[in-house]
Parts: structure tokens; C-alpha cells; sequence
């Protein structure tokens, strides 16, 4: 862990595991409560002088560290395929997409303008300014390692916030090499602090209740979300929190059924379908139904399952036991009510695969509102198709959720694209695309999926106060 410039160890430590064949890589510190008063402590310490560094003196430092990234990319992506299962290559991407908003928050920070407004009085004069909000506390998850913790750093450190990290326990090995590579880029001590554990519930106490934390921001599911959203909100600190998703993917009447099903089968499969932006109903015009699920199945039937070190991989390992449980019961579940299943379905075993735990990449058809997948956020590699005849239909379908994170609309037809693209409550939509994502552009979701956004200004206002002067002169 690294407290006020310190790598220290803890009493205890806890093993990280690799999730393509159970194996052991390394034990690291299991920290408490203590250890996370200390963190916030030395984040609270370092803050004054690093919010007194111009915006060019920091924009200097996340420069430097962008470009660590890259020299050390593939040295970061191999600890991220190691811990986490993605493909080495998938790893490599995401590494670039994380180093990304270091570059684009380092020149954000030179944009952070106030305003002078007129006044109804002669004698007074009004400026507002923006400042930094302090001592964050970030959490994150474990499904992109590397990029959700440049997300939420690089723009507090952008606005002259100091950090507390409290990664997901699956992934600590990312974080410590985020660390180090933070401290090789000129961080000062203690404006980045990391507290790895393996039972987040004391760490979590402090972060969303300690007097000395004014932001806590937090990447995961809707559940623990709320939890904590609850506790810091009752202890009247500022929150974000990018929560899970849901996403419906529609092929409209007009659309091109194969160049939707490669798109659906490239999305859908990512991360082993870990990402909370995968689709989880895939709602298909009835007419073209057919060549939609033939070009997916085709193209779902020739990927490749193993450990992502070894080459021409596409699908990794589920994080753990209880994920693949869960893709079992939903499976069972959809086929005891009427399912179809054009492909996989079951438990990867062959070829060593049982020591890992590895889901076939499955396509379901026919899926109904009554079945789980059809309201359970999936989180696994299970493409769930299903039909549709009208517009209207579809789109009240899609919204038929809790959650509003990401959306998808294949269409040809420019009229459908608006009308649709307003009428679905998601904070992200791709139309004809199935990447709406970037540094630039503001990432999070409606309803369930969260409050506030990361990137894009927006991203960089999560971690700035309004400050009002008014002059009598
Ligand atoms: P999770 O169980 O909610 O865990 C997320 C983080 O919260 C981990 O660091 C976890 O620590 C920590 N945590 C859990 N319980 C806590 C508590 N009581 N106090 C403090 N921290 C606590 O979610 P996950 O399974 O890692 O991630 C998957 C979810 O994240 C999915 O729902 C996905 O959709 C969502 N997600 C959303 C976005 C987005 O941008 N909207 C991006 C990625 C993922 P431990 O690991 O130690 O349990």
C-alpha cells in the first residue's frame, strides 16, 4: 500500500488469484480501517500545497505519467491479463484508452476559467471561481483495471484534488503499478495514497465517513453504489457513482442484419462480456431475425476461449466461481421458459479450461420480459436476442429497465436515428456504433446506472467547487 509517500505492508495479506487457472500470482497487503484514516490523513496533508501548483505544473506531471504509460504498456497490460483474464491485446487497448485522459485532463487543466458577472450595483463586482474540492476517495472495480482509475485520478489531480485508492480485490496488481508510475512521474508524497483489502466494508466506512474526504467517487455495481452513495450523502460529501447497466442493442426494421450481428458479436463478447455498457437484449426486428442470428452464431462459434497470454485468444476467464454460477442459472433459467440456444450454453471444460472458469460464448433466442436475463444485469459472455415488431414497441421495451447506461440503435434510415436516439433513457448511445466512448466525451448513466459523469468537462466539474466573491469597491 502506499500512504504519505510510504510502500508499507499490513499484518495480514491476501492472495491474487489468476482467473484462467486458478493459480496464485502474488500475496498483497490486506489493509483496514487504520490504514485508510492514515491514507486520508496524508491525502488531507499533501492537499494545500498541490492545490497551490499551477495548472501547467500539474498538466506537466500527467503528461509525464501518460507517457509512462505508454513506455510501460506492455508491462501493465500483461498484469492486467494476468489478474483480470482479458486478452493480451484487449489489455493493450485498454491501457491506451486509460492513458488517454491523463493527456486530455493534463490540457483540461489549463481550461479551468471562472467568470465575473455583472452586478445590479455600481459599487460591487461579482467573480466566481473554481476550485479544487479536496480530499477523494475513489473505488473501483475490477473489470477495467488500469482505465478506471486514470478516469477518476487524472481528472482530480487535474483540478488539484489529493486521492485515496481503494481498488477492486481481484485487481490489485494494476493499481500498485499505477502507483509506482504515478510516484516515477513526480506525484508528490501523499497526493496519491492506495489501500488495498480484501473485505472493502471497514475501508469503505472510513472513505464514505471520514470528516477530512469531501468527494467520494465510485465505479461498480447498482447495489454497493447505493450503499455508499447513501453513507457519503448523509455525511454531505460530493458523490459520483458509474453503476451497472443494462444496455438494449436494437436492429431496427431497415438496418443490415450481418453488419449489426458483426457489431453485436464484437460488443457483446469484449471483456468476455464484463463491461458494463455490454448489451444485454439484443431486440431484433422479426424480419431479420434470421440473418442476424445466423451471422452471430457463426461468428460466436469460431472465438476462442483460454488464457489471454496465449495467441488468437478472443474470450478470457469470468472473474470467479460465483460469476459463472450466475451465467449457468441464467441459461437454465431462459431455457426451462421457452429459450432457444443457437450456441454454448454451458461450462467450458476441455483442455484445462476446468481450472479456470470459463463460459462458452453463447447466443440465446427467443428470449421473453418474464425470463432473468431479460432484467438481470448479466456480466458474462450470453448474447440474449430478442424479437420485436414495431418501433414503439421496441423502444418502450428498451426502456423497460432501472437501469440507463448504454444503448445501441442500428438503423440506415436518419429520421428513425433521431427519433430513437431521444426517445431512449441512456446517458450513452451508439448509433451504427459500438464505441461511444473517449476521453472527450461525457461517459455515465441515467436511473440505476448512476449520478454524475466521467471524461469530458464534465468529468473534470466532479471534482471542482463554486466559489463566489462578491467586491464592494
Ligand atoms: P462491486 O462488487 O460493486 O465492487 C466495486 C468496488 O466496490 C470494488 O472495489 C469492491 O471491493 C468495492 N466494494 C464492494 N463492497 C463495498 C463496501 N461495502 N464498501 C466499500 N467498497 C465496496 O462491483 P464489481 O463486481 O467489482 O464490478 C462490476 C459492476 O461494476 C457491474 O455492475 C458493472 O456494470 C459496474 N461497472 C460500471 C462501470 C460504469 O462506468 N458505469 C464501469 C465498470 C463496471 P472488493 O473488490 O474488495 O469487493
Amino acid at each position: 500500500m502506499l500512504i504519505d509517500g510510504a510502500w508499507e505492508k499490513a499484518d495480514q495479506q491476501f492472495d491474487v488469484i489468476n482467473p484462467a487457472d486458478g493459480s496464485v500470482l502474488e500475496a498483497v497487503p490486506d489493509g483496514g480501517a487504520d490504514h485508510a484514516v492514515r491514507a486520508v490523513e496524508a491525502a488531507h496533508a499533501a492537499f494545500p500545497a498541490w492545490a497551490e501548483t499551477t495548472a501547467y505544473e500539474r498538466a506537466a506531471i500527467l503528461m509525464k505519467a501518460h507517457a509512462l504509460m505508454l513506455e510501460r504498456r506492455d508491462e501493465l497490460a500483461r498484469t492486467m491479463t494476468l489478474e483480470q483474464g482479458k486478452p493480451l491485446r484487449a489489455a493493450t487497448t485498454e491501457v491506451r484508452y486509460g492513458a488517454d485522459f491523463l493527456s486530455w485532463f493534463a490540457e483540461e487543466a489549463k481550461r479551468i476559467e471562472g467568470r465575473t458577472i455583472p452586478s445590479a450595483r455600481r459599487d460591487q463586482r461579482f467573480l466566481a471561481v473554481r476550485q479544487p474540492v479536496g480530499v477523494v476517495a475513489a473505488i473501483t472495480p475490477w473489470n477495467y483495471p488500469v482505465s478506471m482509475i486514470t478516469r477518476k485520478l487524472a481528472p482530480a489531480l487535474a483540478a488539484g484534488c489529493t486521492a485515496v485508492l481503494k481498488p477492486a480485490e481481484a485487481t490489485p496488481l494494476t493499481a500498485i503499478a499505477m502507483m509506482r508510475l504515478f510516484e516515477d512521474a513526480g506525484v508528490p508524497k501523499g497526493v496519491v495514497n492506495l489501500v488495498t483489502c480484501s473485505d472493502p466494508v471497514p475501508v469503505g466506512k472510513v472513505l464514505t465517513t471520514h470528516s477530512k474526504v469531501r468527494k467520494v467517487t465510485f465505479t461498480g455495481s447498482t447495489a454497493v453504489g447505493k450503499m455508499l452513495a447513501g453513507k457519503a450523502a448523509a455525511n454531505m460529501k460530493r458523490v459520483s457513482c458509474e453503476l451497472g447497466g443494462h444496455a438494449p442493442f436494437l436492429v431496427l426494421e431497415d438496418a443490415d442484419p450481418v453488419h449489426a450481428a458483426k457489431g453485436a458479436q464484437l460488443l457483446k463478447f469484449l471483456n468476455t462480456g464484463q463491461a458494463c455498457i455490454s448489451p444485454n437484449r439484443i431486440f431484433v426486428h422479426r424480419s431479420k431475425v434470421e440473418p442476424f442470428v445466423a451471422t452471430l452464431t457463426e461468428r460466436v462459434g469460431r472465438m476462442k476461449a483460454g488464457s489471454g497470454l496465449e495467441e488468437g485468444v478472443s474470450i478470457g476467464p469470468l472473474v470467479n466461481q460465483a460469476a459463472l454460477d450466475k451465467m449457468s442459472r441464467q441459461v437454465d433459467d431462459a431455457r426451462s421458459l421457452g429459450a432457444g440456444v443457437a450456441c454454448g450454453g454451458d461450462r467450458l471444460t476441455d483442455g484445462g479450461l476446468d481450472r479456470g472458469f470459463f463460459f462458452a460464448p453463447t447466443v440465446l433466442t427467443d428470449v421473453t420480459p418474464d425470463m432473468l436475463i431479460y432484467r438481470e444485469e448479466t456480466f458474462g459472455p450470453i448474447a440474449a436476442i430478442v424479437p420485436f415488431e414495431g418501433e414503439q414497441e421496441a423502444i418502450a421495451m428498451a426502456n423497460d429497465t432501472n437501469y440507463g447506461l448504454a444503448a445501441y440503435i442500428y438503423t440506415r434510415d436518419i429520421a428513425r436515428a433521431f427519433r430513437t436516439f431521444e426517445a431512449l433513457e441512456f446517458g450513452i448511445i451508439g448509433i451504427n456504433d459500438i464505441n461511444p466512448t473517449s476521453a472527450a466525451a461525457p461517459f455515465g448513466g441515467m436511473k440505476d446506472s448512476g449520478l454524475g459523469r466521467e471524461g469530458a468537462h464534465e468529468g473534470l466539474d466532479e471534482y471542482l467547487e463554486t466559489k463566489l466573491g462578491g467586491f464592494a469597491i
